[in-house]
Order: C-alpha cells, then structure tokens, then sequence
C-alpha cells in the first residue's frame, strides 16, 4: 500500500479529484475509512471511476491531523492561498517570488508536500529561471503523483528538451497528446482549473 501525505482532509479530495482512471474518466469518492498501521493513522479512501466503474483505493497517511479536525480547513486554505499568490506572481512575471509561494504550496508541513500542481508549476517556474535538472526532478514528482495529467507530461517533455533529452522529450510529448485525447471528454473541476488557469512560463522558456 502506497501512502500520500497529507495535511489536511481537503487536500485528500483534491489529490482524488485531480486523478484520472486508465480510462481518462474521473473519480468520484464512494466510502471513508480510517484505519491505523504500524500506529500511523491512515485514511483509506475509496473512488470509482464515473467513465467505466473501476474501483481504486487511495491510502493517506494523516498522521499530522489526525484528531485536529478543527484546524484542517484553514490549513488547506493557507495552502491554496499560496497557490494563487503563486498564479498571480507568474501572471504579474515575477518569477522568483511564485517560486517562494509554490515552495510554500508543497511544503511538507505548511502545504502539501503531494499536490502535484504545486509541483509542477515549481518545476516550470524553475525551468525559466535556468535550473533546469531541478525544475525536471519538480515536474517527475508531479507526475509520479498524477500520472494520467496531460499537462504535466507536456511539461516533463518541455524539461528534458531544455536538458538535450530529446527522445525522451518526444515520448513524453506523444504521451501527453494521447492523454489529452482520452481525457478530454471529462472536463477538469473547479480547483484544478484553476491551478490551470495561468499561462505557462514554459512558452516563455523559449
Ligand atoms: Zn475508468
């Protein structure tokens, strides 16, 4: 059993949310169950894919909330308040200071160390400012944990260009077409728009 961190239950539906079925279909939540290993508190989350009715399971390990119900909705919200001052900061060009807020965003303890557009738009804000082993290896992460988004491939595509990868650049590319096409028949929700919404650094990278 694979277990996500995270801090917060808000974020446990965002990371499900973000998700996509083999299928390209979405998830929506079915049942809720806590349970405790190694005397880690870990939620277990059940989601069927609303395209073909594939069940999946999603393990949390809450161990930094578990029992603080109270204080978790403000966490969360510090962390998407990180998040768009991190969007506006790219928006304004301010490329160094949205990397202060997405570092912010995936923090292990004041974010949310597996929101996966946290880090990817870490990874290509560090792409534009030239550290491009460290903006790849953001992007990697942010793939490893929404594997099926088409976008992050198109961004792990763009850093293994700018690293003179260039098989590799253009698998990825293939791959984040095809994704693109199979997802695209499920519109994105409201969060995940809007972590979208700004434009890429990327197509400024050159
Ligand atoms: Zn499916």
């Amino acid at each position: 059993m694979k277990l996500i961190p995270a801090n917060s239950f808000a974020f446990e539906l965002v990371h499900i949310y973000a998700q996509r079925c083999d299928c390209g279909g979405r998830y929506e939540v079915r049942t809720q169950h806590l349970l405790k290993a190694n005397e880690t508190p870990i939620d277990r989350i059940t989601a069927v894919c609303r395209r073909c009715g594939t069940e999946r399971d999603f393990f949390f390990d809450v161990h930094t909330f578990y029992g603080l119900e109270e204080g978790t909705s403000s966490r969360f919200a510090a962390t998407e308040a990180a998040l768009q001052a991190g969007i506006e900061a790219i928006n304004r060009g301010d490329f160094e200071e949205a990397v202060g807020h997405m570092r912010r965003v995936v923090d292990a303890e004041q974010g949310e160390p597996a929101f996966g557009w946290g880090h990817y738009h870490l990874g290509m804000l560090l792409l534009v400012l030239g550290r491009r082993e460290a903006g790849y290896e953001e992007i990697r992460r942010a793939v490893a944990l929404v594997p099926n988004e088409a976008e992050f491939h198109r961004g792990l595509a763009k850093a293994a260009e700018l690293l003179g990868r260039i098989e590799e650049a253009e698998a990825e590319r293939a791959l984040s077409e095809n994704l693109r096409q199979r997802n695209e028949a499920d519109p994105p929700p409201a969060v995940e728009a809007a972590a979208t919404e700004a434009p890429s650094p990327s197509r400024d990278a050159g």
